[in-house]
């Protein structure tokens, strides 16, 4: 049956709570907050091919939310920073106790923190390309890094660009350098290398707001927190308080792959550590860093007095492995939880403060949530929905269905739906669709745990013809994949992308 259908841009059902979920899955879970008790909701059986992606309904008992845009009409300054490879469950404001972002955390209680939100797909330019487009693959056709971003299709930068904003993104991955300037009047690197101290990043932002014509939108891609971990100084997490874990403790192998379980990666390899805590104090000192830099350009913000005329959104395009499921320092493989789930949070003061929201959410929906706030209107072709109830304290709405899929050669497509998943792994040389395992995981539990074949089997049930349709349109189109040069894969190497 025909089952692609670009739902038209409406308003999200109400979602939001202030409870929260637990952390997301991790081997450090002593590091983490005792979670609350999940809820147990009852499943929607609304098996709509279009809510494969979006699930959406004007809601009767909500109104629709005001924008940010002033008396006067004047619109908010957009600052969109994104965090490479950056873990929610290692950040204090999703529960981590060890102090690794003072700065996130201060805009998370001065804001919005939606507690679980996922990238559709764990590596850099496909994800950053849905974050900008509000589309999945099969649509903007970015499969991997360093494919060129379809510069036609509408995107946050040319929807601000239209409305008469100044425009501008600073990156610190070359990952992304090919055509995902379009609609940004500056799209430029850190620096000459590929990838650097987010010190920079934050300058060149720093820069770029000194004199800035307002309003403007600003996309800062961070990078730090990306193997190898040696943008920090080793002396950054030296405070860093570690339980005493054999999974701490435990020496990984070197090998001479980028990829691969059970083992250290090529890129990751520093100072001839081979102690798997070394590297996530590593991994979290990075964070720190970058922190930092999000501090500074907040701290440019306040003392030209922008920060409260400027809607402020932190996530990042995925997370990192630190050893579940055999998986070290990796991500783009696998779709578990320390891979997909990704930190979001809004800050401005027109929107509530301290609120934690518990609504499904995806990168998909920021572009309609931020054009909604600017008082822009929805972008088409979008699959993300708007967030806005949401962000003004609306009541979670269960029956939200998210995708997410992996580019690398496992090919593995999920769809979520409460607290399950649905996972699919396809047989390796077979159509994307028919599934070697499917997998179920109750992804509130913490860690996220996968159930046996025959638990949940209504659940399943449900579940199963949404996720096969899932995997046959995310892969529908042919990729946007370009020839590279020696240069370029050199680079990806060095950065573990390829082998
Ligand atoms: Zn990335």
């Amino acid at each position: 049956m025909p089952c692609w259908v670009p739902p038209s841009p409406r308003e999200a059902r109400p979602g939001a709570t202030l409870t929260r979920h637990g952390p997301a899955d991790s081997v450090f879970g002593a590091l983490t907050k005792a979670p609350s008790k999940p809820g147990r909701r009852g499943l929607l059986v609304v098996f709509l091919c279009s809510a494969l992606f979006a699930t959406a309904g004007a809601s009767a008992t909500v109104a629709p939310a005001p924008s940010l845009v002033d008396g006067s009409g004047r619109r908010p300054n957009v600052l969109l920073v994104t965090v490479d490879t950056l873990r929610a469950d290692h950040l204090g404001a999703y529960g981590y106790r060890l102090g690794t972002s003072p700065e996130i955390d201060r805009l998370a209680s001065e804001g919005v923190l939606f507690t679980d939100a996922i990238t559709p797909v764990p590596t850099t330019a496909p994800a950053l390309a849905s974050l900008l487009t509000s589309r999945h693959a099969d649509q903007h056709g970015v499969r991997e890094n360093l494919a060129e971003f379809p510069g036609h299709l509408p995107t946050m930068a040319s929807a601000f660009d239209a409305a008469g904003y100044q425009t501008a993104a600073f990156y610190g991955n070359g990952a992304i350098r090919n055509g995902f300037g379009a609609g940004f009047e500056r799209f430029e690197p850190f620096g000459e290398r590929w990838f650097f101290r987010d010190r920079r990043g934050a300058e060149k932002a720093i820069a770029f707001l000194d004199g800035a014509r307002e309003p403007w939108f600003l996309w800062v891609h961070f990078m730090d927190p990306h193997g190898p971990y040696n943008s920090s100084p080793p002396g950054r997490s030296r405070a860093f308080a570690y339980p005493d874990s054999p999974a701490l403790r435990r020496e990984l192998q070197q090998v001479e792959t980028n990829s691969g379980f059970g083992i250290l990666p090529r890129y990751q390899r520093l100072d001839g550590l081979t102690r798997v805590g070394e590297y996530v104090r590593r991994y979290d000192g990075e964070i720190l860093g970058t922190d930092a830099a999000i501090g500074q350009i907040r701290a440019a913000l306040e003392a030209s007095g922008q920060l409260d005329r400027t809607l402020l959104v932190v996530t990042a395009d995925h997370g990192e492995a630190l050893g579940e499921d055999e998986y070290f320092f990796q991500h783009g493989t696998l779709l578990h939880e320390p891979g997909v789930r990704v930190p979001l949070i809004m800050r401005h003061p027109g929107l509530p403060s301290g609120l934690r929201s518990d609504t499904p959410a995806s990168l998909v929906d920021v572009f309609p949530t931020v054009a909604a706030l600017a008082g822009l209107p929805a972008p088409d072709g979008s699959v993300g929905r708007n967030l806005v109830p949401s962000l003004r304290g609306a009541p979670t709405d269960g029956s939200v269905v998210r995708v997410s899929y992996t580019v690398t050669p496992t090919r593995q497509t999920a769809v979520r739906r409460g607290r399950w998943e649905l996972r699919g792994t396809p047989h390796p040389e077979g159509p994307p669709d028919d599934f070697a395992t499917l997998e179920l995981f109750d992804i509130r539990a913490s860690p996220a745990r996968k159930l046996p074949p025959q638990a949940e089997s209504a659940i399943r049930a449900e579940l199963e013809p949404l996720v096969r349709a899932a995997a046959r349109q995310v892969r529908e189109n042919p990729s946007a994949a370009r020839k590279m040069t020696e240069d370029e894969k050199a680079r990806l190497r060095a950065l573990g992308y390829i082998d």
